[in-house]
């Protein structure tokens, strides 16, 4: 491998600071450089006014909707305005409820939990698996997988010929990613939504790659909800979000059921315990919630609002243009696509070299140059099995595969904290 210089074009604004900026990692051909992180795609690094954000509140945090003490007073406003900075972030209408959950994952087990008896779930089988396997689990729950389109507009055809086909004619969900985890690529998430609606079904936008990446407005979009998560939103792990209708949610059984869900409990009459539970998003939130997640969420928000989130998007744009010059000067690279080469896409592209095993290639860079790149299959087996030329029902592990295996791909992925050069 050699280093490949690209002129770049002239940066539209700075990255915004970020945690690990200055890590330091050992090279096996002696020296050490500075970590260059190429995997936002997988968790971005927390923004600093997210971590000082944090830092100024954790020695007052309190748990919250617990009581008149001046610390648990100061949590829940600062949760409960937490929810508010989201809801604005994300465009919410005024009868959306905002949830907070621990990760996209959780949040479309969520989903799941709550759909009404007999709904039918129609997903393409290019999702994540996070987005992919959480409906089937669910009892009286029918699933439609939908194959990979080749372009934007296949989609919108191929989801219109499902939905026009469906008998009989009851609750009905869509499943799509805002932007893919694998090729980067935008999904027509509005066409899409129109297509729902009008015969009848609701939709779910797997936001966790296009909210970090591109601004996301659940009503301009027409979204029924939308899920992502603030680990990959320049926020620490473990709070993510599903925001959107309030009925199925309000309707439906608390995901969990405990303390903070429930408004009420009596003995029951036949010797049990009879429920009042909460009808707004508390409801999917017993026991005591992630106060810091949800707030560090709030910030890395904000933080995004305030920075200009358009001049972020344009600069990933350009990182993502180099990228793909440099790209072409190595012999035997493969970018994966399913839309074409042109398609839109945010700061996440995957390749494959012709000749190497892409664990090798990601060992390598790492090894080499301390460049982090995410390899294997991304949770998106069928996806990357298609792209890479095979057939989307092989088996695969999650993860890194074994050495020598082939079917595997190399991702890059920037963000926000993605210095110029
Ligand atoms: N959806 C997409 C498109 C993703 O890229 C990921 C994570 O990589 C997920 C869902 C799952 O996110 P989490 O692991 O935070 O639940």
């Amino acid at each position: 491998m050699s280093a490949c210089p690209v002129a770049a074009e002239p940066a539209v604004c700075a990255p915004l600071p970020v945690l690990g900026r200055d890590v330091r990692v050992p090279l096996v051909t002696g020296g050490e450089v500075t970590y260059a992180a190429l995997d936002y795609g997988a968790s971005a690094p927390a923004l600093q006014r997210v971590w000082d954000d944090v830092a100024a509140y954790a020695p007052y945090y309190g748990s919250v909707h617990r009581g008149a003490g001046y610390l648990s007073q100061l949590s829940t406003e600062l949760f409960e305005n937490s929810r508010a900075d989201v809801a604005a972030f994300l465009g919410c209408r005024e009868d959306d409820q905002v949830v907070f959950t621990r990760s996209t994952t959780d949040s479309l087990n969520l989903l799941a939990t709550v759909l009404p008896p007999g709904t039918r779930v129609f997903v393409f089988e290019t999702e994540h698996h996070a987005a992919l396997l959480p409906w089937e689990r669910r009892a009286g729950v029918e699933v439609t997988y939908l194959d990979a389109p080749r372009s934007p507009r296949q989609a919108v055809e191929t989801l219109e010929r499902a939905l026009a086909g469906r008998e009989p004619y009851g609750p009905a969900l869509v499943c799509v990613t805002g932007a893919s985890n694998v090729t980067g690529e935008l999904w027509p998430v509005r066409e899409l939504a129109a297509a729902a609606h009008a015969h009848g079904a609701r939709i779910v936008v797997d936001a966790a790659q296009l909210a970090p990446h591109h601004p996301v407005d659940i009503a301009e979009l027409d979204a029924d909800w939308v899920a992502f998560s603030g680990h990959k939103l320049y926020a620490p792990f473990g709070a993510g979000v599903l925001a959107g209708r309030a009925d199925w949610l309000r309707d439906a059984e608390p995901y969990l059921a405990g303390g903070g869900a429930s408004r009420a409990v009596t003995r029951g009459p036949g010797g049990g315990v009879a429920v009042e539970w909460h009808d707004t998003a508390a409801r999917h939130e017993a026991g005591s919630p992630n106060v810091i997640g949800a707030y560090a969420i709030a910030s890395a928000c904000k933080a995004l609002t305030e920075a200009d989130f358009g001049r972020l998007v344009e600069r990933e744009r350009q990182l993502v243009a180099t990228l793909r010059e440099g790209l072409a000067r190595v012999p035997g690279v493969r970018v994966l696509s399913l839309f074409g080469e042109d398609a839109p896409r945010v700061g996440v592209l995957s390749f494959v070299v012709e000749g190497w095993n892409s664990s090798h290639f990601a060992a390598a860079l790492s090894a080499e140059y301390g460049i982090g790149v995410r390899d294997g299959l991304f949770c998106a087996h069928p996806l990357v099995r298609t792209l890479l030329g095979g057939t989307p029902d092989e088996p695969g592990e999650c993860g890194a595969p074994e050495a020598g295996q082939s079917l595997n791909a190399i991702r890059v992925s920037f963000g926000a904290g993605t210095p110029d050069e």
